[in-house]
């Protein structure tokens, strides 16, 4: 299987392929002259929204990630304390300059305040003590998950080991804790704890999931449309149930898709997750993972929670063809193809039911407009086909069997 490229709200693709990366870096940052992107330092909620650019401040933050001195304009609205004065500030600024989200100090978040925070949400006592570590599971960007059962309760969960001090990107952690801890689901992999442990690693434990990630199954099985129809119902409990909560995943993709053998489907990776503010309902951030993104995100334009129902639609290709479209392109490619192709093909459309198509096609809407929502999609079909959960049990066990695992 193909590794995917993940670009993170700085915009840096975290691949091991470094000729993708270079092209991609170079491109983006070209972008970010012309449309603004958040700081890496933000991710949840920091975001500076409207067309200020920012791209001064971008820079520095990457290069000294210790608070810095405002910007002019930032000191005349922060350093005015008295009411009148703040009044006519405001007045101003309205007509002038954009405004910035009042929750922006989190942007500035030393390394300390991140620590200070993540010890916050971290249970007392020694993980270590609590859980025999059993097996690795994998690694991903932010660091080892292994299965643990816990001493007392003989329950078996997964742990994400995260080692802080080589973690580029900590407020993604917090974000990812914050959600996960907050929004609880049956379609969501649920958070049980997290360890704060010598200064420098992190334990999130959550629940185990036995079957995997969905990415096995679709590389090395072939679905049929009723299983297909069952995972997407799955998942879009879990986006309405997000959506309903002003929350955008991000980074919807089978990769981030676990499975329970006993017919489990749950979304994991909340990393990206991003709070729409309430009076804009919209962000304008490339985040995610290129090959996934809808067309209104590659061409950096203002986007709602409609960018996860596109990646549904990329997610049901990979169930159909074992990838996305374009995964044998490199991200810049696949980016440019996405933003200028609008909708893809797909293979062998014809052999497709109606239903399924249908589908498809309202997940896979340029216009976002005419694009279904979650709740939509729950009502469409397709979902009446839907096989029961049991039924993937054989394909994750297929799929394990010729990936050697277990
Ligand atoms: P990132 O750090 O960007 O999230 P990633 O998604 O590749 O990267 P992780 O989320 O850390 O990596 O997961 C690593 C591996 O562990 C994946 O293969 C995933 O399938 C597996 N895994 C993660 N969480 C669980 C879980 N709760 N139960 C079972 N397996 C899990
Ligand atoms: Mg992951």
């Amino acid at each position: 299987m193909m590794v995917a490229t993940t670009i993170r709200e700085s915009d840096e693709i975290l691949d091991s392929n470094s000729e993708d990366r270079s092209s991609q870096g170079s491109s983006v940052s070209q972008d970010q002259k012309s449309v603004p992107s958040s700081s890496d330092l933000d991710n949840t909620d920091a975001v500076i929204k409207g067309p200020e650019p920012k791209i001064t401040d971008e820079v520095d933050a990457k290069k000294a990630p210790s608070p810095k001195p405002p910007t002019p304009k930032q000191r005349t609205k922060e350093d005015t304390t008295d009411g009148i004065a703040k009044l006519k500030m405001d007045e101003e600024e309205e007509e002038e300059v954009p405004k910035r989200r009042p929750r922006s100090q989190k942007k500035i978040m030393t390394d300390e305040q991140i620590n200070t925070a993540l010890k916050e949400m971290s249970s007392p006592g020694n993980a270590q003590d609590k859980y025999d570590i059993q097996k690795k599971l994998g690694a991903g960007a932010s660091g080892m998950v292994c299965m643990a059962k816990c001493k007392e309760s003989e329950e078996v969960v997964a742990i994400k080991m995260m080692d802080l001090n080589n973690q580029p990107k900590k407020e993604l952690i917090i974000t990812e804790i914050e959600v996960m801890k907050l929004y609880r689901h049956e379609n969501i992999v649920n958070f049980l704890d997290c360890y704060y442990i010598d200064n420098d690693q992190l334990w999130v434990v959550m629940e185990y999931l036995d079957g995997g990630a969905l990415t096995d199954v679709v590389t090395e099985t072939i679905m049929k449309e009723g299983q297909i129809a069952a995972v997407c119902r799955e998942c879009l409990k879990a986006l309405q149930f997000l959506h309903n909560r002003d929350i955008i995943h991000r980074d919807i993709k089978s990769d981030n898709v676990l499975l329970g053998m006993i017919g489990a489907v749950k979304l994991t990776d909340f990393g990206f997750c991003a709070q729409l503010s309430a009076e804009k309902g919209k962000r304008d951030t490339m985040v995610g993972t290129p090959y996934w993104m809808a067309p209104e995100v590659v061409s950096r334009k203002q986007y709602g929670n409609k960018v996860d129902i596109w990646s549904l639609g990329i997610m049901i290709i990979e169930m159909l063809e074992g990838e996305p479209p374009y995964l044998n392109e490199i991200p810049l490619k696949a980016i440019y193809r996405i933003a200028t192709k609008g909708k893809p093909d797909i293979k062998d459309e014809h052999k497709l039911s109606t239903e399924l198509r249908d589908f498809i096609h309202k997940c896979l809407e340029v216009n976002v407009d005419a694009r279904a929502s979650a709740a939509e999609l729950l009502e469409h079909p397709l979902l009446a086909k839907a096989m029961p959960l049991a039924t993937l049990r054989p394909l994750i066990a297929a799929a394990r069997n010729a990936i050697g695992k277990s």
